[in-house]
């Protein structure tokens, strides 16, 4: 099978896996590769998890219409199938912004998100007609006004602070009175306010939360509507994990909350925006091993270096990348990263050992994991980093390269979406890839 790619040569290669072959198939044939090569780290995506996952998300969210938080994970070849798809945009800056018109995505699909803009930010999306704008206080109002007065703007909500997060939750939204002010400050500066948004992070996220989030979104859409605004887009921002049963969760709580709240009135749209939960079990780290030290620990806890008979050992890893590249979103939220394993085929049997990993620069901070248990591995052998989708960002010199796939079955679930590569994904070339063991055929072709 042969896919054309368009008259203008598509800039992305996406291999299209035949038969049974898997995205593991991907990754063992990628470490082959490099383990003739220079042995560096790599991304291998699964575009078909970001395919399913919209599928999802229309079966079980279909009133509440997904905008992607592009910050996420800013790969254009996920932003180019996710327009395809039909999903709205939050994007955070000029480059996401420029980068989600690059793909004709519609200026009334992108929201431009984040409560402190740079003032030439607001000025492009202006130019762009990007009319949705999120704010949550007076001088970003005023900022706005005289920028973007045309803007249609999302006030944010305080959500209720929560967990050991507190310190990076307070600083955004504002409270219902602020709310009320700002209002009255947006009439004055003859500036339209839409309507509003509020986040519950996926680690804060009960009945309670989201109850209390939907009923003070009600009050600030009463107060706008009395004071002469057309109050029409509720955004119920972030927080989905990714996982089917954290889904199945907030819509089951969300949904009656909805319900009696904003009972469907004409011209109101619910929106979302999921950023993790798209993208962030698409992507898998692949890193090698290029030093080993072992060390061991006393009964008091001391570490040394020289071995006695009895000691435990304990292994310290060096990859090549660390939190300086792939993992910098390591040093904001320790929990982004999931546990790595070892690529190499290891018995039940084998011993497992406390384990430390740290990337190449001999840095203190450069520690991405501090404690997991590993089969004792060798320089030359590979750790995969699942869930890895969310540490990426595209535009980075060092990032290491991302080797895209999908499998024929997802690829069809694409096409039951109406979406063709000659008219919606330009941009995408997919070359037939045979993977399975035993099989001679290996077509692989290049676009034309
Ligand atoms: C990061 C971000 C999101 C995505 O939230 P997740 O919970 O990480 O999926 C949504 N909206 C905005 C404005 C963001 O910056």
């Amino acid at each position: 099978m042969r896919m054309k790619g368009t008259p203008d040569e598509p800039r992305f290669s996406v291999e299209l896996l035949e038969g049974s072959a898997a995205v593991r198939d991907v990754i063992d044939k990628h470490i082959r590769d490099q383990t003739l090569a220079l042995k560096s780290a790599f991304f291998v995506a699964d575009l078909g998890v970001v395919v399913r996952r919209q599928v999802r998300w229309r079966a079980q969210m279909d009133q509440i219409r997904p905008f992607y938080a592009v910050k996420s994970n800013s790969s254009p070849v996920v932003v180019e199938i996710l327009a395809a798809l039909g999903t709205g945009f939050v994007c955070s800056n000029k480059h996401e912004l420029d980068l989600v018109k690059g793909f004709g995505v519609p200026s009334q699909d992108i929201i431009l998100g984040g409560t402190c803009k740079q003032l030439s930010h607001i000025k492009y999306a202006a130019k762009h007609n990007i009319s949705l704008l999120v704010c949550d206080n007076e001088v970003e109002l005023r900022k706005i006004a005289r920028c973007h007065p045309k803007a249609k703007v999302l006030l944010l909500l305080r959500s209720e602070s929560c967990c050991e997060r507190e310190e990076t939750v307070i600083p955004f939204g504002s409270t219902l009175r602020d709310c009320r002010h700002l209002l009255e400050r947006a009439r004055e500066l003859s500036l339209h306010v839409t309507g509003v948004k509020f986040n519950i992070p996926s680690c804060c996220q009960d009945a309670q939360a989201f109850s209390r989030a939907v009923s003070d979104a009600r009050c600030v859409f009463d107060m706008g509507e009395e004071l002469g605004f057309e109050m029409s887009v509720l955004d119920v921002g972030g927080g989905f994990d990714g996982s089917e049963a954290q889904l199945d969760e907030v819509n089951q709580t969300l949904k009656p909350v909805l319900d009696m709240y904003f009972p469907l009135s004409t011209g109101l749209s619910i929106i979302a925006e999921p950023g993790v939960y798209y993208v962030s079990s698409a992507f898998t780290l692949a890193m090698n091993i290029i030093a080993k030290k072992s060390v061991a620990r006393d009964f008091s806890g001391q570490v040394h270096n020289a071995l006695s008979a009895n000691d435990e050992p304990e292994f310290l890893y060096y990859m090549n990348d660390g939190v300086y590249g792939s993992f910098a979103g390591k040093l904001l939220c320790e929990d982004s990263i999931s546990m790595p394993s070892a690529h190499k085929e290891v018995s039940a049997e084998e011993p497992l050992f406390s384990s430390s990993l740290w990337g190449p620069s001999a840095d203190d901070l450069d520690q991405v994991v501090e404690r997991c248990l590993l089969p004792e591995l060798s320089v030359g052998d590979w750790l995969l980093f699942g869930n890895a989708g969310a540490t990426f960002t595209n535009g980075e010199e060092h990032n290491p390269p991302v080797f895209y796939s999908i499998t024929e079955c997802d690829w069809q679930h694409v096409h039951n979406c109406g979406v063709t590569l000659d008219v919606r994904m330009r941009n995408f070339s997919l070359i037939p890839c045979c993977l399975q063991p035993n099989t001679s055929k290996v077509s692989v072709s290049t676009p034309a």
